[in-house]
């Protein structure tokens, strides 16, 4: 399985990458992980979005989903599709709602809009497939319905925490993982709001309790500090850590 990333910034865009997303590769499946603000274009350097098996959307905050709206015009308005399949698209609960108002530009347009020429929505069920990528989607510790994913394929699996506190969920999510792609939004010290995200040394303890054979870091925001971030990781997970850039590329 290879991983792309092709965007961290945390919460937002950041000076050197765009907001959320990941492609996953394995077999002939091609599928993002949620697509933030700036991944489309990240995207096209990897791969044509017509070749895309599947988008699975984490959660509905903007710096995970923005680029879906990008992704519309892309494939209803290129002028030599290579095809017209509708493209699965896997989120949460008001996922269609939700990306049609972020398309369309008012009300009627919003009551015109049918996606289902460039989508084909699905709830994001406990488990299901794309290609040949197994998936499974549990409930994570944010503000809003978001999952973290556990990816498998051929024996070998990636976790994808999604925005979370940290969680029993989230533990069970990521026990044996081969990696753990986890965000670290914040430093461990001070006044930090419960459910929202994990801090560093939460990223490194989720690690250690889960076992995993290695952990990539995340979703640093532009004005948090990726090395004190970092150091909080290392000094909770004795395994390998590194903070993830834009363009980096893992085998699972
Ligand atoms: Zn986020
Ligand atoms: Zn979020």
């Amino acid at each position: 399985m290879r991983l792309t990333v092709l965007g961290c910034s945390g919460s937002v865009p950041g000076p050197d990458s765009p907001a959320s997303g990941y492609l996953v590769q394995a077999g002939s499946a091609s599928v993002t992980l949620d697509m933030g603000n700036g991944t489309l274009g990240a995207l096209q350097r990897v791969l044509d979005p017509f070749d895309l098996d599947g988008v699975v959307l984490s959660h509905l905050h903007p710096d995970h989903c923005a680029d879906v709206s990008g992704l519309i015009v892309y494939r209803r308005y290129h002028p030599s599709p290579p095809h017209r399949a509708a493209l699965p698209l896997h989120g949460p609960y008001d996922t269609v709602e939700r990306i049609r108002a972020a398309y369309a530009t008012d009300v009627d347009d919003r009551i015109a809009t049918d996606l289902s020429d460039v989508f084909d929505f699905r709830p994001l069920h406990e488990r299901f497939s794309l290609g040949e990528l197994e998936i499974t989607a549990v409930r994570v510790d944010h503000p809003c319905e978001a999952y973290g994913l556990r990816v498998r394929h051929d024996g070998r699996t990636l976790v994808y925490t999604g925005d979370t506190g940290p969680c029993d969920q989230l533990d069970a999510l990521a026990a044996g993982a081969d990696v753990l792609l986890a965000e670290a939004s914040w430093l461990h010290e001070g006044d930090r709001p419960p459910g929202i995200h994990l801090s560093g040394r939460e990223a490194g303890e989720t690690a250690a309790r889960a076992g995993v054979g290695r952990l990539l870091l995340t979703h640093v925001p532009p004005w948090t500090d990726r090395q004190r971030v970092l150091a909080e990781a290392k000094g909770a997970f004795d395994g390998s850590v590194e903070l993830v850039t834009a363009g980096a590329v893992y085998d699972v």
